[in-house]
Order: C-alpha cells, then sequence, then structure tokens
C-alpha cells in the first residue's frame, strides 16, 4: 500500500473487509475509464468539458449539430475503440470472479468493465460500439458504422492530425460541412450511438434491474463516479433507504459523500488491486 497515509490504509482495510463479506454491488462511473484515456464523452454521466452537452433534441432535431457530432466522433472513435482497460476494471472482473460481487451497474459506454472480463454488466447508459436506428430501430456495430463514414468521407481522415490525446475534436464549420453522414441501409433512418443523451431517460429494465440489484446487496460500492448526474445517485438514494451501506472511491468530490457510510479520495488504480487479495 505503498503511497497510502494511515488513514487510507485503515480505510481500504475497512473496506476490504466489507468486501469479503460479499454481495457487492458495483456502480462505476467515468472515474473507472479515466486511467484508460477515455474522455468524458458528454454524455448523462460526465459534465462537459467544451460548450454544452449533445442532447436527443438537438441529436434528433437538428441536421448540422448532428453532422458535426458524427464528423467529430469519427475522427475520435479510435480513441475509444483503442482503448483497454486498467487495473481497476481488472480488480472488478477479479472480485467478480471470486463469487464477491452482487452485480455490476456501469454510467460509463465503453464497455471495459466487459473487456476486462466482467459478465452481465448493467450499462444504464447503454455503449458507444453499437449504432441504433431511430427509424426502424435495427442495431448495428459501430465499427460497420466506421467503416461506412470512411468510406463515404475519403481523405477526411486527414484532419485527423488536429484530434487531442483525449479524443476530443475541434472543427470549423467549412470541414463540417463537408462530412457526408450516412443512414440505416435498412430504412433510411437517422443513425445514433446506442447511447442515453442528455434529455433520454435510461431504458425502465435497466433501472428496474439496477435497484434490483442494489436491494439483493451487503455493500453498494461508487467507483469513480461523482454522482453528479440522477441517473446513478438515485441507486445510493435507495441503498441507503434500505439501510444497505455505501461505500465510496472516488477522485475528488461527491454528492454521495452524505450518504456514504465511507468515502475513499484516491485515484482507483490504486485502491482497486488491494481489495480482496489472492495472498494475504
Ligand atoms: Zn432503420
Amino acid at each position: 500500500m505503498d503511497g497510502m497515509d494511515l488513514e487510507m490504509v485503515e480505510q481500504v482495510a475497512r473496506l476490504d473487509e466489507w468486501v469479503a463479506e460479499g454481495d457487492v454491488v458495483v456502480l462505476s462511473g467515468a472515474g473507472l475509464s479515466t486511467d484508460s484515456g477515455i474522455p468524458d464523452y458528454r454524455g448523462p454521466s460526465g459534465s462537459a468539458r467544451r460548450g454544452s452537452p449533445m442532447t436527443y433534441q438537438t441529436f434528433t432535431g437538428d441536421p448540422v449539430a448532428r453532422r458535426r457530432y458524427w464528423a467529430r466522433s469519427h475522427l475520435g472513435w479510435r480513441t475509444i475503440g483503442d482503448a483497454r482497460p486498467n487495473d481497476g476494471h481488472r480488480a472488478v472482473a477479479r472480485l467478480q470472479e471470486r463469487g464477491l460481487l452482487g452485480g455490476v451497474i456501469t454510467q460509463n459506454v465503453d464497455g471495459l468493465h466487459q473487456a476486462a472480463g466482467a459478465r452481465d454488466v448493467v450499462e444504464l447508459h447503454g455503449n458507444l460500439s453499437r449504432v441504433v436506428c431511430l427509424g426502424c430501430g435495427a442495431g448495428s456495430g459501430r465499427d460497420e458504422l466506421e467503416e461506412r463514414l470512411s468510406a463515404a468521407n475519403p481523405g477526411f481522415a486527414a484532419v485527423a492530425a488536429t484530434v487531442n490525446p483525449d479524443g476530443d475534436v475541434e472543427l470549423d464549420d467549412a470541414e463540417v460541412a463537408g462530412f457526408t453522414v450516412v443512414d440505416c441501409l435498412a430504412c433510411g433512418g437517422v443513425l445514433k450511438p446506442d447511447v442515453v443523451y442528455f434529455g433520454e431517460t435510461v431504458p425502465p429494465e435497466r433501472v428496474s434491474r439496477s435497484f434490483a440489484l442494489v436491494a439483493g446487496a451487503r455493500t453498494l460500492l461508487v467507483l469513480g463516479s461523482s454522482l453528479t448526474v440522477m441517473s446513478g445517485r438515485r441507486f445510493v438514494l435507495r441503498a441507503v433507504r434500505d439501510g444497505i451501506r455505501v461505500a465510496i472511491v472516488n477522485r475528488g468530490m461527491t454528492r454521495g459523500e452524505p450518504y456514504a457510510d465511507l468515502v475513499i479520495d484516491a485515484p482507483l488504480g490504486v485502491i482497486l488491486p488491494n481489495l480482496a487479495p489472492l495472498t494475504v
């Protein structure tokens, strides 16, 4: 436990005891994936770093905004698509493998829990690796869409030289105007990443499944979420109401602090590998 002060060592020891008791339900947020180089994608789980977050209403109602979204997203996709799970994701998968978890709920849309080996993950806000047609409801893969976008926009990737390391892309209006968006192959409808935007509600079955997991938990373990949005915070509130203890590991402030039995303000990659070690 290098680099921890005595208080933090005690906190981790306490959390380790709770984890060892099992029936832990993990609720993870953007902070779990920052060590994998995943930028805040402007979805409901994060704050916009620049400008306003894309809303469902803007995406569906404004063709220019939609073109800008796809142009930027096309250039920045590899940052997301090439991201690899980190020690935090691997630690969660290991705890699940050892039978200590009652479930994994994530606000992240990067699929990195599963890439690390976790199973039955409830993806509250969807997954960027999938695309859905708003016309006919057909689902398809993001890689397939990327191939179509590349074919429809030969040479556009040269602009990628201006992509920031975190995948964010700034394009001027002329560059955006030159980008061709592709539509659903089946019905010509508008394609949208299969993620929940601001202004959209999380599909009810995901919410009810998550509440059921929390209801059966001994500990709700929040990882890397500041719980600023209600779509995640409501599970903490439910746990508190039901007398289920809440532990939070997060770098920086969290709105869950008043409700938590334990808050550890530290990088997840430092804390998580110390839980339920294979050798004592
Ligand atoms: Zn369609």
